[in-house]
């Protein structure tokens, strides 16, 4: 048998596009190693490249046959080096082949000083481009695969309803891949179990409803937040036992709920990952149950509209395939699960004028399209022009989590103006408003406080460097001489002990010294309270708060239930809890009539 040899390198703008959030890829050997394994007709042997922080090339010598062996290694190494990850089922018919191509890869990942176990966290299942549909009707048809449409459709199959999932990027997941909380539940067995004592209904709903949720929209979701944990743990076999210790004082436990950072939520709030990304965790046991359950996802495909009957019901979508041609889909009913509409700059800035030089930290390509094929049935948004902000987002990327930042939660970078010149306390939320007031703005840091997120972006030429203010400047496009004494302002400030300009806590005064870092970062339009009206069934309304028949809402894609202000963990819930109550209760509606 002759030996095939299969060569393919990330694409560049793939390299671009990739974040640095969603999973802690780095290699601590970059190069290019090779290893081999045992397939079916004989040695599979991978050669992978890596930079630090990506792998950037798979070369595969085989003698598999050439079809289902050499076709299933090809389409693995296009899945990983598109998506990055390790997570990939084995092609079906040529197992052995699959398999011998990962254990080989594994090894290459491991002399190159990367997690395999972290790699194969990243969930992807099939991301291959969408050509054919087979199945086009079904009792429920989902839009959206993120956390909200993943679990309705599990939740809606395992009531005995079909159910035919679309999703319009290659992957499932969303921006529920990246959410680093828990979700807020109450009175759950798990919590129970825990010892969480004092989650309770009420603590839950005053949470929320400080901040202006709908009343129905609260209840329901205080009610179904437990039954859905449950059903996580007893239905996908989720363990909830990473509960962090950030437990309020229980004498006082409404003290600090709705604060910024609500250490009180941690009452009600439960993970299913000690290290954070619970979502990230349900996402990936939802992807593979979907299948089991019958569920009929395509990826690539992306709804454009609602089809409705002369009654005005929901009868299904229309949607774009991956190559530009239309498919229709028909069901009972139409879920959408579109997530929120932060990748769509002139929806933000239509509601939010305020926020014409925002960014945006959404990773998925979430672009309120749900709520603009909603509103053209009819359907009522409400609270459009409360969203959450990240403030600080660095250009060109997207998530950085805050303990990212130069010096981490509470940096101690510079924030720099066009200027060169620092125009705000540095502080996580305070910062905001001045930020929000330029373009763009900058960080500029000191060598001590690049950290492995900021050397990824560094490899993506993000974030720039020099010996001198002056190198630095020329980098960044700022004034050097100008830049040199705002750092020497900075610095004699640190000796000094006191910031002369603004506000900046003591333990944050840090000198920005040896080789300097910067890079530019603006405001993030992070999370859309708002968005399409549902009552607590998750029907969708109309002007008049009448349900436009056959059209239900999950997730970030509705409003009413946050009002002005997420609650750290209700995000998350938001998708998982509404998805839930949206499977059950569209499934019991059609076996109804
Ligand atoms: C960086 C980041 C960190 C976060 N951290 C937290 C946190 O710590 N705690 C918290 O509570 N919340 C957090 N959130 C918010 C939370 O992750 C989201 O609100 C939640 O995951 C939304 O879930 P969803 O299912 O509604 O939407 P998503 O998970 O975003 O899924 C929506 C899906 O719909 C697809 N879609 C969109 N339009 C179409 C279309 N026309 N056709 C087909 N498919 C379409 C999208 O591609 C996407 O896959 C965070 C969000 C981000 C971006």
């Amino acid at each position: 048998m002759n030996k095939k040899v299969i060569s393919m390198v990330l694409a560049g703008s793939m390299l671009l596009s990739m974040s640095s959030g969603m999973a802690e890829n780095s290699f601590a050997n970059p190069g290019t190693y090779s290893a081999t394994a045992m397939g079916r007709n004989g040695e599979v042997t991978v050669t992978a490249t890596f930079s630090d922080s990506a792998i950037t090339g798979i070369e595969v010598t085989h003698e598999e046959t050439p079809t289902l062996g050499d076709t299933a290694i090809e389409q693995l190494t296009a899945v990983v080096l598109k998506n990055q990850t390790l997570d990939v089922d084995a092609i079906s018919g040529a197992t052995l082949s699959s398999g011998a191509f990962m254990e080989a890869l594994e090894d290459c990942v491991e002399q190159a000083g990367g997690d395999v176990g972290a790699l194969k966290a990243v969930p992807v299942e099939n991301a291959a481009a969408q050509t054919e549909y087979d199945v086009t009707e079904a009792d429920i048809i989902i839009v959206g695969a993120g956390g909200a449409g993943l679990t309705a459709a599990k939740t809606a199959a395992d009531a005995g309803a079909s159910v035919i999932l679309i999703e319009k990027s290659g992957v499932v997941g969303g921006n529920s891949l990246c959410s680093q909380m828990g979700i807020n539940a109450a009175a759950s067995k798990v919590q129970e179990t825990l010892g969480m004592e004092y989650a309770t209904e009420d603590l839950l709903k005053e949470a929320q409803m400080q901040w202006g949720g709908r009343e129905n929209l609260v209840n329901a979701y205080v009610e179904n937040s437990g039954k859905a944990v449950d059903w996580f743990a007893e239905n996908l076999g989720i363990d909830f036992s990473g509960k962090t210790g950030d437990q309020v004082d229980p004498a006082d436990p409404l003290a600090s709920v709705g604060e910024d950072h609500p250490s009180g939520s941690e009452l009600f709030m439960v993970r299913a990952d000690a290290d954070g990304y619970t979502s990230n965790t349900l996402v990936k046991a939802l992807n593979t149950a979907i299948v089991g359950a019958g569920v009929k996802l395509y990826v690539n495909t992306e709804a454009t509209e609602l089809i409705t009957d002369e009654n005005g019901a929901v009868i299904g979508v229309k949607a774009k395939a991956a190559d530009g041609s239309e498919v229709t889909f028909s069901g009972k009913a139409v879920l959408l699960a579109t997530g929120g509409f932060g990748q769509n700059h002139e929806m933000v800035v239509a509601y939010r004028p305020d926020l014409k030089n925002a960014i945006t930290d959404e990773m998925a390509p979430t672009t309120g399209d749900g709520v603009m094929m909603a509103e053209a049935v009819g359907a009522k948004t409400v609270d459009m022009a409360e969203m959450q902000l990240f403030p600080h987002v660095p250009v060109g990327d997207t998530w950085l989590s805050p303990m990212g930042m130069p010096g981490g939660f509470m940096t101690t970078g510079l924030f720099l103006n066009q200027d060169a010149q620092r125009y705000t306390t540095e502080g996580f939320d305070s910062s905001i408003e001045g930020t929000l007031a330029q373009e763009h703005a900058f960080v500029i840091f000191g060598e001590s406080d690049l950290n492995d997120d900021l050397k990824r972006l560094e490899a993506r030429g993000l974030v720039k460097s020099g010996d001198t203010a002056e190198e630095l400047a020329a980098q960044l496009g700022l004034d050097g001489a100008a830049l040199a004494e705002t750092i020497e302002k900075w610095n004699a400030d640190c000796d000094a002990g006191a910031d002369s300009q603004f506000e900046r806590l003591p333990f944050t005064l840090k000198k920005v010294e040896g080789k300097l870092y910067g890079y530019a970062f603006g405001v993030g339009a992070h999370y859309m309270m708002g968005g399409v009206l549902i009552n607590e069934k998750t029907q969708v309304l109309d002007q008049e708060e009448n349900v436009i028949p056959g059209l239900y809402a999950a997730g970030e894609v509705t409003g009413g239930f946050h009002g002005s202000k997420r609650v750290d963990g209700s995000g998350t819930g938001d998708a998982f809890v509404f998805g839930y109550l949206a499977g059950n209760e569209i499934a019991a509606e059609i076996a109804g009539n």
